[in-house]
Parts: structure tokens; sequence; C-alpha cells
């Protein structure tokens, strides 16, 4: 099917649902409470999902720290000369004036799950009976040595959308003619899996005009990677020569930089580069951890139902922050699961219906101008995880026409979420 932003909005909202038997919550309590952390893909979904659906009948208090929610979607297309800056910009706004959400923006510092309690930055406590963690990702200290947080106007990471975003771009435009652009990429799992090629792709896209002498490197820890075949088939079309990326078996899993020499050493070879694209291994953002909510793999495992954390049943966890199974890390996901948690919250509190969950995720990305590719799935809860029931991915030689059709369907795509996750 053809996406645009109203038949998305229609395929995802049927998508809500959960298993689990609704419990209503006792009338002698006022009405129940939802505190959301996180206003990303997830958050700001759920928070506006409650609320709206619930009419009133559900207080839900949404905690984030920024004022602009910049997206990570589309960033990739703003570094290529695609999309301005403040055209990945959304605001808070029309949440708390149409659909009643209190937006607090502060930082959520400590979670109390026995007394049901939220600490903020700010000093001020919120009371919940629900509540919903979306943070998103925070890097996994150490995993590229040389490099930490302060390192990140040096070498940036431009992972979680903003003002790295730009540093990258103008770093970008600022290299010198015939100048190494490098990035290391990040072991599996992360936030994304073809948002370092696509990344790649706007990278060579932008070079190829205002730099073509210019190479780029990337060092990558894994064996292969999310639609490989028709970024390197877009690689070898577009940008000859250009590109040269180092697997594991050439020592891409054996990296460290030196952001003060602007160097980067590959299985002990060490390379000048001007500018260097560090995206370190990720896990749940630091709330998350802090609230007792990971397990082992530094991220939150699920009941794959309903979302609900499998640590406490009070507690729903979505994004980049959960283990869910077959679905990668993605804004897509993110707001699918939320409309799953959204429907079993609202019936745990209000006694409304229940539907099955099916979650959703579709993946585009641009090459150059025109090509775009993209790969999904539909997923449906079994006992121990929320398994893929079905897939497609573009294929290699495709025509131009398809591609430029494929790339316009990401264009409806990103009005349709946007505007579902903010109003
Ligand atoms: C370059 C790039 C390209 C991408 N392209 C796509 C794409 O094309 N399609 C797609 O579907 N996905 C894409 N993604 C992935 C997508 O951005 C994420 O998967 C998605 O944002 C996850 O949603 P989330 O709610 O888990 O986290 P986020 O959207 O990151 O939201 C987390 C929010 O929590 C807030 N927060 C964190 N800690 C706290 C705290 N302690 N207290 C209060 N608030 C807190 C943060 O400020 C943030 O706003 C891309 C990612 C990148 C990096």
């Amino acid at each position: 099917m053809k996406l645009n932003r109203r038949n998305f909005l229609a395929v995802t909202a049927g998508a809500a649902a959960t298993l689990s038997a609704p419990t209503v919550w006792g009338a002698a309590h006022g009405k129940p409470k939802v505190v959301v952390i996180g206003g990303g893909a997830g958050g700001a979904t759920a928070a506006r999902y409650i609320a709206g659906d619930s009419d009133g009948a559900i207080d839900v208090t949404l905690v984030e720290p920024t004022r602009t929610y910049y997206t990570c979607f589309f960033s990739n297309l703003y570094i290529g000369g695609f999309r301005d800056f403040a055209s990945i910009g959304h605001s808070y706004g029309k949440l708390a004036s149409d659909y009643g959400v209190n937006v607090v923006h502060d930082w959520a510092i400590g979670v109390d799950r026995d007394a049901k309690t939220v600490s903020l930055a700010g000093g001020a406590t919120l009371s919940y009976d629900v509540l919903v963690v979306s943070p998103g990702i925070d890097f996994v200290d150490g995993s590229v040595p040389g490099w930490d947080i302060s390192a990140q106007n040096k070498m940036p990471h431009s992972w979680k959308a903003g003002s790295q975003t730009q540093l990258l771009r103008a770093q970008i435009d600022a290299m010198p003619e015939g100048g190494v652009y490098a990035m290391v990429a990040p072991p599996n799992p992360y936030r994304c899996p073809p948002g370092p090629y696509e990344r790649i792709s706007m990278v060579a896209h932008v070079l190829k005009q205002t730099n073509p002498t210019a190479k780029i490197l990337i060092a990558d820890p894994k064996e292969k990677f999310s639609k490989q075949g028709l970024f390197e088939e877009g690689w070898q079309n577009h940008f000859t020569g250009m590109i040269d990326r180092i697997g594991p078996d050439f020592g891409g899993n054996n990296v460290s930089v030196n952001p003060d020499a602007m160097e980067l050493s590959i299985d002990g070879v060490v390379e000048k580069v001007d500018v260097c694209n560090v995206i370190p291994a990720q896990k749940a953002g630091r709330i998350a951890e802090m609230a007792g909510l990971t397990n082992d793999s530094g991220f939150c495992p699920i009941v794959p139902a309903s979302m609900q954390s499998q640590m406490d049943e009070n507690v729903y966890v979505l994004g980049d922050a959960t283990i869910a199974g077959d679905m990668p890390k993605s804004g897509f996901s993110a707001n699918s699961q939320a409309k799953v948690a959204s429907n079993a919250i609202r019936g745990a509190l209000t006694g409304s219906r229940v539907f099955p969950a099916k979650y959703a995720n579709t993946c585009w990305s641009l090459i150059t101008t025109d090509d775009g590719i993209k790969v999904g799935a539909s997923y449906e809860p079994t006992e121990e995880k929320i398994a893929s029931t079905g897939s497609f991915v573009s294929q290699t030689g495709e025509d131009a026409a398809l591609r430029k059709a494929t790339y316009e369907e990401s264009i409806g795509w990103y009005a349709g979420i946007t505007a579902d996750m903010f109003g």
C-alpha cells in the first residue's frame, strides 16, 4: 500500500491493542494519574492517545526537558540538504491546548516504584497510578576508547537530534578539499538500523557537489547491516570510489579515537581525519536503568502483548529503551508500541475496550535525490516476544519511478507521524 498522511493514521490507529484483561480503577480513588517520562516518538504519542481518547477521565502529565523536539527521523535529510532545520523541530503546545496533557519541561531524576512517584530535577515530585517510560537511548561508556561525551564537539555522535545534527553538517561544510569524513558505526542493537548508512549516503550526496575528491571511511563492527545490498548498489551507482567500509574482518571492530589529534585508529592503523562521526554502543536512557527497569542487556524487557514492564505491572516502557523482539528501534516502532500501551492503560484505568495487540514498522532511507528505499514488517505478540508476521523490502535494480514514489511515501509518513505525536 502507498502510504500518505491520511492512511498512515488509519493504519496505525487500528493497530492499538493488547490482550491483557482490564482491571477498572476504583471510583473512590479519584481520577487516575498517568505520568509519561520522555516526549519523543513513544512518549508524546502515548500522552496524546491516553489523554485524547479518555476524554478527561485520566490525568496525564508528560515530563520532557526540551521545549522543541528535533526528530532524529529526517535529521539525515537535513544533513543532505533535503530539509531545513526548522522543519524537523516540533513543540508540545497542542498536546497541552488540544489534548489537556500537563506538559512539564524538566528532567525525571528518580522513580520510586513502591511509592509510585517520579522526582524531577526542579525539585517537584509527581505521583502516578501508571508510569510510561520512553527515554530513548544513552551511550555505553567506554565503547569507543578515546571518546566520551566531553569529546562530542570535536567528534559528534549526532545520534540525538538537535545541536549535534547542526554541528555535523557545519563540519562537513568546513572539510578541506579532498578531506576525509569518517564514521565509527555502532554495534547491534542500536537506534535506527539503516540510519548510519542513510547518513553516509547523505554525506556523500553533499560532498559529491561541494567537495568531489573527498573520501568517506566507515569503521564498522558488524558483519552485515540493514538494507546492505540496496545501499551498496546505490553507493556504487551514485558515489563510485568515494566510500570505503571496513568491516570486522579488517579490524572495523577494533577502533579507538584521539579527538584532540583528530585521529582514528582501525586495528592499530592510525588515520588522520577531518570529520569523525562517532556513534557509540547504546543502552536504554539512563532513567530506565535508575528505575530498575533494565536487565543485563542494558535495555528493558516488556510483556509482548501490552508493552508493560516485566519488572513492574504499573509501568509501561516504549521505544528504543525496550527489548521489543523482532521490532527494530525506530520512531515508527515507538509510535506503534505507544498506541498498544495507551489502549491497555485506558482499559486498565477506565474499563474501556482493549483490542488484541498489532504492531507495525517501516524504515525508509534516502540514498540520493528521489532514490528512496524501504524495509518494513508487521508484528504480533507471542508468549516470548513481539514476532514478525510478514515483511517487505525494496529490491536492487528498481526503476527510478518506483524509487521516487518510495521517497514520496516517506514524506507522507513524516507528516503523518509528527501530527500523530504532537497533535
Ligand atoms: C540519524 C537517525 C535517523 C533516524 N531515522 C528514522 C526514520 O527514518 N524512521 C524511524 O522510524 N526512526 C528513525 N530513527 C529512530 C528514531 O529516532 C527513534 O527510534 C525514536 O526517536 C525512538 O523513540 P523513543 O520515544 O524511544 O525515544 P526519543 O524519540 O529519543 O525520545 C526520548 C525523549 O525522552 C527524553 N528524556 C530522556 N531522558 C529523560 C528524563 N530523564 N526525563 C525526561 N525526559 C527524558 C528526551 O529528551 C527525548 O525527547 C532515526 C534515528 C537516527 C539517530
